[in-house]
This record gives C-alpha cells, sequence and structure tokens, in this order.
C-alpha cells in the first residue's frame, strides 16, 4: 500500500519495490483519512488497520469487475412502499431533529417504531441521491433485517458480513465505494466501506459489544462511525433500547442529539416482568417450579415460550463429592464444560477458552473416587429435560453448538415460524436481531454470575441482554410475560431495572460509575502482554509502567488478567486511566514508545486496546 512518497529513502533499496499499475481511482481520500485518524487513535500499525478495512481481493490490487453495470453509474431508487400508518409525534420530531451533521441517540424499547424512523430518514437520503450505511451486530443481521429494508425500497443493496466469500464481498465493496449501492447493510468492520455519495450512517443496537474488535485491531465501530459521520459531513443516528452508558454521557454533556421513543404504536402491548426468587427453591436442571408451571400454561395455550441462559453445554462444572476437586483445563484457569453428545460414552469436557476436549472422566483427578457431579446447568441439560416435561411441543435449541451447520439456524426459525406452540433454549443468538411473534413468555435462566464478576461493565451488560432478550416477548396482540430467575432478588439495581425500566437504571449505573471514577467520566486504554512463563508479562509491564508519573494520567497495574492463564500463556494488563481523551493518549503514547524499545523475548506478545470493552 503506498501511503505517500519520500524524496530520500530510509530502507535499502534492495528491499524498495517498484510501482508497476496502480488501482483505478487508488484508495478514497475519505477512507484513507479514517483509517489514518483509527491508526493514531487505537495505537495500532497504519497497515495493519488498511488490511482490516480493505477486503482481501481490493487490497491485492485483483481484479473484480462489477457485472453488467457501467462504473461509477448511481443506483436508482424506482418504488418506495409507504405502509399506511401515521408516524407517532415523538417520531416525527426525532426526524425533524436530524440535520446535515452529528450524531443522534434514539432510544426506544424493542417494538417502539425505531425502525420505522431509520427507513424514514433512509429514504429522505435515497431521495436526495444520497447513501446510507447501516451498522448492525454481528448477530443482528438476519434475512428479517434485510427484509425490512427491501421491503420498503427498490434500490441497489449491498449486504456485508463475515459469511461472505472473497469475491461477494469485493462485489458489495465496489458497488458501495462506486455509488451504485442505495443501501449498505453490514457488521462491524463494513465501517470502512467507502461511500460515492455519502448521506446517512445508522448504528442500531449501538450499546452490542460485537461493534467493538477483540482481537488484533481493537476498534470500536461504532466510534469511528461517529468519527466518520464529520469526516464526511453526514448525521450519525445510533439507535438501541438499551443505549451504552457512553453514548448516554455523550448525549447528555450534549455531544448527541437526543430522542426518545416512549411507548410501542397502537395496539402493540409491553412485557411485564416478574422475578422468580431462587434463593429458597430448589432449581433443577435450571428449572425452578414456578418457571415449569409458567412454561406448562404457555404450551397448553398454544402458545411459545423462550429460554435465555448464557451458557452452552450440559453443564458449566464437573465436581467430585467426595474431595470437592473440579475438571479444569490443563492450558487455562478455568472450569471444563460437559457436553453431551449422543451416547454417554462419547460426551466430552471442553474448555470454552482455548478449545482443548478431554474425554468424559468416570474418576476424580485428585482422589479417584467415581462420586462425580454434574453442577449448573447449560443450554444442552435445560433442553433434554424440557423434552422429558413437555414431550409433545417441539424444543429448539439455539446456540453455537446447535447452529453450526449451515442452515440448521434458518430451519430452527421457520420451526419456530410456523406458530405451533414450541419452547425455544438458547444463548445470545436469541437475544438479537430476531422477532418472535408468538412468543408469550421469555424467562432468562442464570443471570446472577453478572453480580459477581470484578468486571466494572457487567451489571450495564445484564440490564441490557435482559431488556433485549425480554423485548422479544409479545410483540403481536398478546402481551407478554418475562421471568427472570435469580438468588438474588433484592439487588436493588436489578428492582430498579425490572421496576422503573432502562432509563433509572442507567442513571443509577451512571452515578456509580462518576462517583467511582470509571468510564465514561475517566478514560481507558489497556497494555496487555502474555507470555508463556509465569514471570515474562510481568517484567515487560513493570518496565512500561516506570516510575508513577505525576500527570493526570495514571498507569495502574501491572495486574492478572481476569482470566491469568489461558491457552497456556501467563496475561498481565498495564490499565492507562485519565480525566481526558487527550491526557490518555499522551500517556499511551509515551507507554507505546516504551514499550517498543524494550527488548523481550519473542515469546512475549503485547497489545493495545483503547476504550477496552472487556478486562479479560
Ligand atoms: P423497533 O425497531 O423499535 O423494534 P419497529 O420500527 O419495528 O420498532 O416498529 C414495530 C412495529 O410497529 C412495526 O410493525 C411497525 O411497522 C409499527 N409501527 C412503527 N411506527 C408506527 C406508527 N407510527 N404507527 C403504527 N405502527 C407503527
Ligand atoms: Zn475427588
Ligand atoms: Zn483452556
Amino acid at each position: 500500500m503506498v501511503l505517500g512518497r519520500d524524496e530520500a529513502a530510509q530502507v535499502e533499496a534492495a528491499r524498495i519495490k517498484e510501482v508497476e499499475e496502480t488501482l483505478e481511482g487508488g484508495l478514497p481520500e475519505t477512507l484513507l483519512k479514517l483509517c489514518e485518524w483509527a491508526a493514531g487513535y487505537y495505537a495500532h500499525p497504519i497497515g495493519e488497520v488498511l488490511a482490516a478495512a480493505l477486503p482481501a481481493l481490493v487490497r491485492q490490487g485483483r481484479e473484480a469487475r462489477l457485472p453488467a453495470q457501467a462504473p461509477g453509474s448511481a443506483f436508482t431508487l424506482t418504488a418506495v412502499r409507504q405502509p399506511n400508518l401515521r408516524l407517532t409525534d415523538e417520531q416525527q420530531v426525532f426526524i425533524d431533529s436530524v440535520g446535515d451533521t452529528g450524531a443522534h441517540l434514539l432510544q426506544g424499547i424493542t417494538g417502539s417504531g425505531k425502525t420505522e424512523v431509520y427507513l424514514r430518514l433512509v429514504e429522505r437520503a435515497l431521495q436526495a441521491g444520497r447513501q446510507t450505511l447501516v451498522l448492525v451486530p454481528e448477530i443482528g443481521l438476519t434475512p428479517q433485517t434485510v427484509g425490512r429494508f427491501r421491503e420498503r425500497f427498490d434500490v441497489e443493496l449491498a449486504v456485508l458480513h463475515s459469511g461472505l466469500s472473497d469475491k461477494e464481498r469485493a462485489l458489495a465493496w465496489l458497488q458501495a465505494a462506486r455509488g451504485q449501492a442505495g443501501i449498505v447493510l453490514g457488521t462491524r468492520s463494513a465501517v470502512f466501506t467507502p461511500l460515492a455519495r455519502p448521506g446517512l450512517i445508522i448504528v442500531d443496537e449501538e450499546h452490542d459489544g460485537s461493534f467493538k474488535q477483540q482481537e488484533g485491531f481493537h476498534y470500536n465501530a461504532r466510534d469511528l462511525a461517529v468519527l466518520r459521520g464529520q469526516l464526511e459531513s453526514m448525521p450519525v443516528i445510533l439507535g438501541s433500547a438499551t443505549p451504552s452508558l457512553e453514548s448516554l454521557a455523550n448525549a447528555q454533556r450534549g455531544r448527541y442529539g437526543q430522542g426518545q421513543l416512549s411507548r410501542r404504536p397502537a395496539s402493540l402491548q409491553r412485557e411485564r416482568y416478574e422475578i422468580i426468587n431462587t434463593a429458597q427453591l430448589p432449581v433443577t436442571d435450571g428449572l425452578s417450579h414456578p418457571l415449569r408451571e409458567a412454561i406448562a400454561a404457555t404450551i397448553a395455550a398454544g402458545n411459545q415460550a423462550l429460554l435465555f441462559i448464557n451458557r452452552r453445554g450440559y453443564a458449566p462444572a464437573l465436581l467430585c463429592t467426595a474431595c470437592g476437586w473440579v475438571a479444569s483445563c490443563r492450558h487455562c484457569d478455568a472450569r471444563l464444560t460437559y457436553h453431551a453428545r449422543g451416547p454417554a460414552e462419547q460426551a466430552r469436557l471442553y474448555c470454552h477458552h482455548c478449545g482443548s476436549a478431554e474425554r468424559r472422566l468416570d474418576a476424580c483427578h485428585a482422589c479417584q473416587s467415581g462420586a462425580l457431579k454434574l453442577v449448573g446447568a447449560g443450554t444442552q441439560r435445560v433442553e433434554q429435560r424440557l423434552r422429558a416435561l413437555f414431550g409433545e411441543a417441539p424444543v429448539l435449541r439455539i446456540d453455537r453448538d446447535s447452529t453450526r451447520r449451515a442452515g440448521a439456524l434458518a430451519e430452527a426459525f421457520a420451526e419456530v415460524g410456523k406458530g405451533g406452540p414450541a419452547i425455544l433454549v438458547g444463548t445470545q443468538m436469541l437475544a438479537k436481531g430476531h422477532h418472535f411473534p408468538r412468543v408469550t413468555l421469555v424467562a432468562l435462566l442464570d443471570i446472577d454470575p453478572a453480580f459477581y464478576t470484578a468486571d466494572f461493565r457487567a451489571l450495564e451488560r445484564l440490564g441490557q441482554t435482559i431488556l433485549q432478550v425480554g423485548g422479544r416477548a409479545g410483540r403481536a396482540d398478546q402481551p407478554g410475560k418475562v421471568l427472570v430467575q435469580t438468588g438474588l432478588a433484592q439487588h436493588p439495581l436489578l428492582r430498579l431495572l425490572l421496576e422503573e425500566g432502562y432509563a433509572p437504571f442507567a442513571e443509577a449505573l451512571l452515578a456509580e460509575r462518576r462517583a467511582q471514577g470509571l468510564p465514561p467520566y475517566s478514560f481507558d486504554a489497556l497494555i496487555r502482554a502474555s507470555s508463556p512463563e509465569a514471570e515474562g508479562a510481568v517484567k515487560f509491564l513493570l518496565e512500561v509502567a516506570g516510575e508513577p508519573g505525576t500527570g493526570p494520567a495514571k498507569a495502574l497495574g501491572p495486574v492478572p488478567a481476569l482470566m491469568e492463564r489461558k491457552a497456556g500463556r501467563y496475561r498481565q494488563h498495564l490499565l492507562l486511566r485519565a480525566p481526558s481523551r487527550a491526557a490518555l493518549h499522551q500517556l499511551l503514547a509515551e507507554k507505546v514508545r516504551v514499550a517498543e524499545a524494550i527488548k523481550a523475548p519473542r515469546s512475549l506478545r503485547w497489545s493495545v486496546d483503547v476504550d477496552p470493552y472487556d478486562l479479560f
């Protein structure tokens, strides 16, 4: 990639390559600017940023011709199928508030009409001959989502996601870059898709963690979208039922415009939340008695139930009842998860962190006792119990294991779509994007770990998950019921969320963050280091940390990562925290310079994560 010219070579002549030919038009200038900014902000090499931003075929300079279209011809909007509805005042006010620039946060519960607002804004852009980029979370890009846009507009639409072939991806990218696609829909990395006629960016479910790239080049597509809006003078809409605390704080500081959709239009009713207190109740295979009753009543009424449990596999722990030994991974500080598979002897214990597998165990590794017990429940165990209890209704498990086969997810959704009584059991995959109009009962089975973890974002995420999953219930004519099964029924923040909703809950969390000087009231960057020996990463980060400085930005640590050993490597973190971005970046630049100058062994790896989403 040629980014500039220099009169005098800094490298030996033999290593310099000739430019033989250039790509047609080169890289769009705005894209280059975005990448350069991102490389600086995230302290990441520009070469790798460009590699992440460009489809492989484009990067390699290979031809990817667009079939049957003249280069540069603009998209054509041939029809808009407007539904017969009147916008609510809140929808209209928000639409009118979106001008030619700026970021705007749109908060509204599921079903409150956010998508309708997006569609109106897209229409406005299309009518003006401008393109819209729509970003959705990883799992949110379902055929349903694409369908909403196709239903409304007859216009060229390009879709970008991880399931595409290199050729398909390059074609979609070129369609966008040449202005031939009126709408460009994609997941995280689509934020780098150039638009010849930029008009609008929409980030749906802006709170979603999958906008953050967690490996290699750690960028946040939502934040880059906001920046892109500034660079290319177009408005950016951030929509969510449960906005991130970062975006709420930006709206409160006046940096983002703000809109509310406070109720569901017309006949749609809001779901009701109830707690099942399991502090005193037996829970068998993940299910308490009141929950079993509620499922039975739902099935008997011919409706569907959705059970959310954020754990795949059969059981999260295998315990020796004689001595207390727990089956753990050889390579990680983590328990092994028991996965059932056909006959009992085919069961396996898997580590969800490094992927290593072990055969089923018949005796304790510590005391050789055979008194082993599977503790806790994952999706498989709940599924098995539901089959035994409600044999007549189909039980559909939806998690990464059950949907590995291509088409499996679509088949499961088709089965649910038939509308007969059914029970869905699944992980995050059920929480996003897809709507289930016949589901009248939603239950969250095991939320308690979020209350115990050291991760300060865990409660924010829990609140978002509860409302996102709950929002899948009762979208049609029937009100939905959401049961939250927990041993911490009295937790004040949980009660606040369920009784008064997301806004007061988020306010309370923001007040805590402010009092503790945590983001979004401070700014973080994490320097992660790992090495195969226990001491390597600590030593390296101690050297990077140096003497405590006197500036406003602080280097905290090094401290062991929440999971210190993973895949055979010992992991340590140095956290940089500052009251302002400027101070953070000043310290970060200094620390990166120090780190780069250290002669560490090759086996030591380190990376920088600006605005880290989790501390694992
Ligand atoms: P969200 O994206 O917030 O989940 P949608 O935009 O999908 O909400 O709206 C939910 C349902 O309500 C859709 O069927 C939509 O067509 C309908 N709807 C949206 N706005 C209105 C309105 N102003 N009047 C009547 N129905 C509406
Ligand atoms: Zn034992
Ligand atoms: Zn492991």
